[in-house]
Formats: structure tokens, C-alpha cells, sequence
């Protein structure tokens, strides 16, 4: 789209989309471990729920826009509709429920779901949580309100202040277990299996720093990697839980030199996905890199030395002005280790 007249200092230029469609692509049954990844349905609208994301395609976007979104969404009575960032309206009409969600933190994207919930809030420490849950699993609201809380508090001290103004523990009509920015969503099944531990709700909730806030670039995934490490992991030896903590790092042993044959092997600049299990595993050279990187520096991840807010914030400024810019920063961490980034996995 051309504009036929030249553009004045500041200005600020307003397009206006008006389009409609139909949203019909159920998810497929998962091919790959336990979850539906987001490319086995660009989206859906059913009576089952609401799932559309980047994927969809169902807003105007421009490439690594890292755009800021506000969506008003209405649905049908008893449907609730979760956004990023806040929410900003409800409203119940005879005509349905009108829903505002305002995210004011810039986003690789958007992802909007809704379905027949019930909601159940709780304040932690200042922050909104609140779980969206079928009335099926609505007795499990607390025990996963319970559990949000304490991560995020062990979390916010490590990596700074929480990134969002809520967070939303959300049900999911297909199986899922995705950290999106401000919530996540998790399929039935794990719901109901307790999905509380340092590797399920945990991992979500650290991903709203790294991967949500701070950005994965077009190479290598470490993300998942430092993800895996600080939730996985890290989070037994912040409980001084020094067994948990070894038999984690055992397991990570363990799973890879049953799964990893040299033939199935590659480097680990090439890990990008979790999509099949030789990938899903390959984020555990990166936890080992992360142990030695932390072990050589001999550096505490306390929010004195490694981490702080502003460290986190100059990670984001960085990476939302130049997706790689976090890696420099990163680097720091990481570069002090005799293992290079480009090295094959060991
Ligand atoms: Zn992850």
C-alpha cells in the first residue's frame, strides 16, 4: 500500500481493516509427544472453543513488527475470551459478552482464546493471577493459583519484575502446553494431571521472561534452553533441594544418551523446535551449558550479579530494537564458558 503524498514529521497514519471469515481448522490429533504444536491448526472457531494466533493470520501485521494490541472480542453468553496483557473491558449484554484485552508490551504476536470457563482470581503480591477452567476442573483453580504464586514469586527475584500485568493459568480444548505472553495454555489432560511442577507450570511461567519478553532470533533456540535450566532444573536448587537437583541433571544424562544416537545427533545452533524427540531433547546440551557457563564464572544467578530488572530491561530494549541484540548480553553469561555456541552438541 503506496500513500500519494509525502508524510509529515510525527504524523500518525491510521488504517482501517474491515474484513470477516470463518475460522474452521480443528486441531489434529498430535504427531509429536503429548502436545499439539501451533502448526497442527492455523486456528479454530468451534463450539468446542476459540484458539487463533499469529498462525491465523486473523490481524494486518508486518514482520517483526513487535506490535502492541488492543482486541474486542464478543462471544456468546458464558463464553470468556483471554487476550495478552489486560483486560480492559467485560461487559455482559443480551447480545453476548464484549471483552477488551490491551497489551501494552510489545509482541511477537497475538494469541486469542475462548471457551466456556469459569474464573477464579487471585492477587499475588500485586500481581492479577486467574485460572480459566471448564467447571469439569473449576476444584483445581487454587491448587494451580497456589502454584503460579509461588513461582512467580521465586522468579520475580531472580529475573526482576514480572513482565505483565496478570497471569492466567487457561484450559485448552485440544492438548497443549504453551507459555504465551501473560498466560498459558494447557490442554485438559494435564489440567487434570496436576500440571504443577517445576517443568510443566514452572517452565510456562519463566517463559514469560525468556521467550516472551526476551526474544528468540532466527538462530539457535536458546530460549528453551535457559528455559529448561532456570525451571526445570534451577528451580530445586533455589529450594536447596540438592537431590532433586542431582537426580534433574542425571535425568538430563540419562534421556539424552538413550535418545541421541551420534546418527541423530547435530549442532546445537540447529536446535530450533520442539517438534519430534531427538529436537526435544537436544535443549539439554544447552541446560549443560548453561551448568558449565555457571560453574566457570563461579557466578550466582542472583539478581545481584547475573540478573537484575535492569538487566532484564536492557535485554528487551535490546532485542525488541534488533531480535539478536539480547544474544551480546547473553553472551556475557555464556561466552565465559570453554564450550562455543556453534560447537556440535556434545
Ligand atoms: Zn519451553
Amino acid at each position: 500500500m503506496e500513500l500519494n503524498r509525502a508524510t509529515k514529521d510525527g504524523e500518525k497514519i491510521v488504517l482501517d481493516f474491515d474484513y470477516a471469515g470463518e475460522l474452521n481448522d480443528p486441531p489434529k490429533e498430535p504427531r509429536h509427544l503429548r502436545f499439539v504444536t501451533p502448526s497442527e491448526t492455523s486456528g479454530h472457531i468451534g463450539p468446542e472453543g476459540v484458539y487463533i494466533g499469529p498462525e491465523t493470520a486473523w490481524y494486518p501485521d508486518l514482520t517483526d513488527s513487535f506490535a502492541i494490541y488492543r482486541a474486542m472480542v464478543t462471544t456468546p453468553p458464558k463464553w470468556e475470551t483471554i487476550g495478552q496483557g489486560t483486560m480492559a473491558g467485560r461487559e455482559v449484554t443480551p447480545a453476548g459478552t464484549v471483552t477488551t484485552w490491551d497489551t501494552r508490551t510489545p509482541a511477537e504476536g497475538l494469541t486469542l482464546t475462548a471457551g466456556q470457563y469459569l474464573i477464579t482470581t487471585r492477587n499475588c503480591d500485586g500481581i492479577e493471577t486467574a485460572a480459566y477452567l471448564y467447571p469439569e476442573e473449576h476444584s483445581l483453580a487454587e491448587l494451580y493459583l497456589g502454584s503460579a504464586c509461588s513461582y512467580l514469586r521465586a522468579y520475580i527475584a531472580l529475573l526482576g519484575p514480572y513482565p505483565f500485568p496478570r497471569f492466567s493459568v487457561v484450559e485448552n480444548f485440544f492438548a497443549s502446553g504453551l507459555g504465551l505472553p501473560s498466560y498459558t495454555l494447557l490442554g485438559t489432560g494435564s489440567i487434570r494431571r496436576r500440571y504443577i511442577q517445576p517443568y510443566a507450570l514452572g517452565h510456562e511461567i519463566v517463559h514469560s521472561w525468556i521467550g516472551n519478553y526476551v526474544y528468540n532470533d532466527h538462530g539457535g533456540n536458546w530460549v528453551e534452553g535457559l528455559t529448561t535450566y532456570l525451571a526445570n532444573y534451577y528451580w530445586y536448587e533455589l529450594q536447596g533441594d540438592r537431590e532433586k537437583a542431582r537426580d534433574e541433571r542425571r535425568l538430563m544424562l540419562f534421556t539424552y544418551a538413550v535418545y541421541v544416537s551420534p546418527q541423530r545427533d547435530y549442532p546445537i545452533a540447529q536446535f530450533k523446535q520442539k517438534v519430534d524427540a531427538p529436537s526435544a531433547i537436544a535443549r539439554r546440551p544447552w541446560f549443560f551449558i548453561c551448568c558449565v557457563a555457571r560453574s566457570v564464572t563461579r557466578r550466582s544467578l542472583e539478581p545481584s550479579s547475573s540478573w537484575s530488572p535492569d538487566t532484564a530491561d536492557d535485554i528487551r530494549a535490546g532485542a525488541i530494537s534488533k531480535r539478536c541484540s539480547a544474544r551480546p548480553r547473553l553472551g556475557i553469561f555464556i561466552r565465559s564458558s570453554p564450550i562455543g555456541l556453534n560447537r556440535a552438541a556434545p
